[in-house]
């Protein structure tokens, strides 16, 4: 067994109690976890601070002086607590602690020397630092005290003991345990290549750093090493399902393709998506089952792309499924593509959660006789009762509300897999589509089709309410329809429908003279159907809605967008909304309306959707914003669950981590060349992974 496997309760300090809080609390089963527990931040012992220097803004920092007038005030809560004055030659500054007062009172003498550390802060315009850690010592004792790791921990592993301090003690205990170097995992020849340091060096300056310079070095390796294992093993991957998944060939597209295009095709198709439906028809043809996800923003055209594909399998003999994530989609895609499919003489069908019994009958029978050419739907046709007669390409639509599962559900469909093609309007930023879905080809739309005006966006405080409701008449007058979006999640869903009822009121007593629709997830599916109908026909004005309108949505006739409290969405929620209008030729408008006091977040978000029409560059702001663990769709992957790396940050590292990875598969696809055993091990290494470890107990 290798060493580092050895269960942590046998590390030299970890008594059963501390062993329990690894693993429940830390997730440290083995002494490779504990090594791999890397500090999320470092403190600057070397340097100390003037009291001068001292800014309430500033992190953890370092002062020395002398205490003086030590006072113990009485009082209920936070009005108990004891203060103390420290100074410096350049001024002073107050202490104060609200817990272990009579403890710490007996232990703080006054006109002695200390050293302080802890976070200034301001409280009532005067700098102070509330439980700071002070040590009694002397200047030389100081210098060895250094770049200090911390670690995170949780409230009940504090409790029992393991605070950053001791999960330090005991990392550097297991440091010193294991004097042989660590075994490297990265190839001689890359390691040359990058300069970079050698794992062992890494792995004992990362929790004991010499130097910032050194501690850089150190973390620069192990974010490299851990982004290019994920790399390497999604590109590995999907190497092997290119090599073992013989795909489908679509050779012909003289049937149905030739004659859509040349008698049927509603518009003509923007230059990017002509080259999306060359990159799919390549795919297509190359005798490997094709996997790839299509980008394109919101309105940029990837239904009819989908269609073309579609296309493509008929005309071979196959059948073809467009899945959507909720049944208002699924229903429109339907209208949508039989409008476009008039004349065509192809048999597509609907198929829901609400597809009547009689009816799913005929259905069924006709997917299993192959008379069924597409079959369009929600989850529902991931069922084990919807047999294909030969499926031979999956679509996926907003792939985001999908999980890994489900796509894996539509693989096996057939014995032999159908291609898939996965498209998604949420613009994922580059990097992170790399890390969540580096398995997949990527295509993107970035052309909207011509003619469409750029939306323009406005942010409106709650008092201006009459100058929203000036521009809403306005364009009702032109003939145009609005929707007006409110927020609902689960945490407050009570007080949100409440808002979402009152607003309805409220909007059909501003405006009788117009129709008013709602639509919510509390209605049946029928009765939504029935609403988005009235909508769409033109027959009510205003709809009024939670976020269900959000997904795929096309009413092109729909100019104006109003999101109610919209400080509550996130930014690529708010770019989805908005991409409900401008769907026509008409100018388009989308009204934030928020609060006055708005956070410095929200702040920030109401001002790049003002700014910005650019989904791409709004994913960007987002993933800053918020962190990558919150974007949509990457909640499931675990793929986030990064140790060191961090995708905003160390966005140049991934890529350099990413192309190193796609070289060595370039030169040696099945990694068997002698100088990439290394790499061969390292990912089986992964494979088998935290769940052995887990078991250890
Ligand atoms: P999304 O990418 O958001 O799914 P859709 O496929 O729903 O976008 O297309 C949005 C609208 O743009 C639809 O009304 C569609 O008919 C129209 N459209 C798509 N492609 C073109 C094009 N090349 N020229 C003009 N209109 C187009
Ligand atoms: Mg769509």
């Amino acid at each position: 067994m290798n060493p580092l496997d050895t269960p942590i309760a046998y590390l030299k300090g970890v008594g059963p109690k501390k062993a329990e809080l690894f693993q429940s609390e830390l997730e440290v089963f083995c002494f490779a976890d504990l090594l791999t527990y890397f500090p999320f931040r470092y403190v600057d012992r070397t340097k100390i601070y003037s009291i001068a220097e001292i800014q309430p803004d500033m992190p953890y920092v370092q002062i020395k002086g002398i205490i003086s007038k030590i006072e113990i005030m009485e009082g209920k809560g936070r009005n108990n607590r004891m203060r103390a004055i420290l100074s410096d030659d350049t001024g002073s500054i107050e202490l104060v602690w609200f817990t272990g007062i009579k403890w710490l009172k007996s232990l703080i003498k006054p006109q002695t020397e200390y050293i302080v550390f802890g976070k200034p802060t301001e409280f009532n315009r005067r700098l102070n630092i509330a439980h700071p850690e002070m040590e009694h010592l002397q200047p030389n004792e100081i210098k060895e005290m250094g770049l200090q790791p911390v670690y995170n921990s949780t409230e009940k592993a504090k409790h029992g003991g393991l605070d950053s301090k001791t999960i330090g003690k005991l990392i550097r205990e297991l440091l010193e345990q294991h004097p042989a170097a660590f075994a490297e995992t990265l190839p001689n020849e890359w390691i040359q290549k990058l300069g970079l340091i050698s794992r062992n060096q890494a792995l004992r300056h990362i929790h004991n750093p010499p130097q910032w310079n050194e501690l850089q070095k150190a973390q620069f390796r192990l974010k490299f090493e851990e982004l290019f294992y994920i790399q390497l093993k999604l590109l590995n991957q999907l190497g092997i399902r290119k090599r073992q998944n013989p795909g489908f060939i679509f050779e012909h597209i003289d049937g149905h393709f030739h004659k859509f295009y040349h008698e049927h095709l509603p518009f003509p198709l923007t230059n990017a998506q002509k080259n999306v439906i060359r990159d799919i028809r390549q795919d297509v043809r190359s005798g490997k089952q094709m996997n790839r996800l299509l980008q394109g923003d919101v309105g940029s055209g990837k239904t009819i792309v989908a269609l073309f594909a579609m296309l493509m399998a008929i005309d071979n003999g196959f059948q073809a499924t467009l899945l959507a994530p909720t049944e208002i989609l699924a229903t429109q895609h339907f209208h949508n593509l039989s409008d476009m499919l008039q004349g065509m003489q192809l048999n597509m069908r609907l198929l829901t959660g609400s597809t009547r019994k009689s009816e799913r009958k005929s259905l069924f029978a006709e997917l299993i006789d192959g008379s069924l050419n597409i079959l369009i739907g929600t989850h529902a046709i991931l069922e084990e009762s919807v047999v294909f007669h030969n499926l031979g390409l999956a679509v996926i639509d907003e792939q985001h509300r999908f999980g890994v599962s489900q796509r894996a559900r539509i693989w096996q469909k057939n014995k032999q897999s159908p291609h898939i093609l996965v498209m998604t309007a949420t613009p994922i930023p580059r990097t992170l589509a790399m890390t969540l879905y580096g398995d997949l080809d990527v295509s993107v739309i970035d052309e909207l089709p011509p003619g469409r005006k750029p939306i323009q966006t406005i942010h409106r405080f709650e008092i201006s309410r009459q100058k929203v409701f000036d521009l809403l008449i306005d364009e009702i007058q032109k003939g145009r329809q609005a929707y007006i979006v409110y927020p609902l999640i689960e945490e407050s869903e009570k007080v949100d429908y409440k808002n979402l009822f009152d607003g309805f009121e409220q909007i059909k007593a501003a405006f009788p003279q117009y129709q008013v629709s709602i639509l919510h997830g509390r209605m049946t599916p029928d009765a939504k159907d029935f609403e988005m109908a009235r909508f769409l026909k033109g027959e009510t004005q205003i709809m009024v809605a939670t976020t269900v309108i959000e997904v795929g949505v096309n009413v092109p006739n729909a100019s104006v967008m109003i999101i109610e409290s919209a400080e509550r969405f996130g930014l690529s929620q708010l770019h989805q909304l908005r991409g409900r209008v401008g769907r026509g030729a008409e100018q388009s408008y989308c009204i934030l309306v928020t609060p006055y006091k708005l956070s410095e977040e929200g702040r920030k978000r109401m001002e790049t959707m003002v700014r910005t029409n650019d989904g791409f560059e709004i994913a960007e702001v987002d993933l800053q914003l918020r962190g990558p663990g919150d974007m949509d769709g990457t909640r499931q992957s675990g793929l986030i669950n990064l140790k060191i790396a961090d995708i905003v940050k160390d966005q140049k590292i991934l890529s350099l981590a990413r192309n190193s990875a796609q070289l060595i598969l370039d030169n040696d696809p099945e990694l068997s060349q002698p100088q990439n055993n290394i790499l061969l091990a390292t990912l089986h290494q992964m494979n088998k992974g935290k769940s052995n470890w887990a078991n250890i107990s």
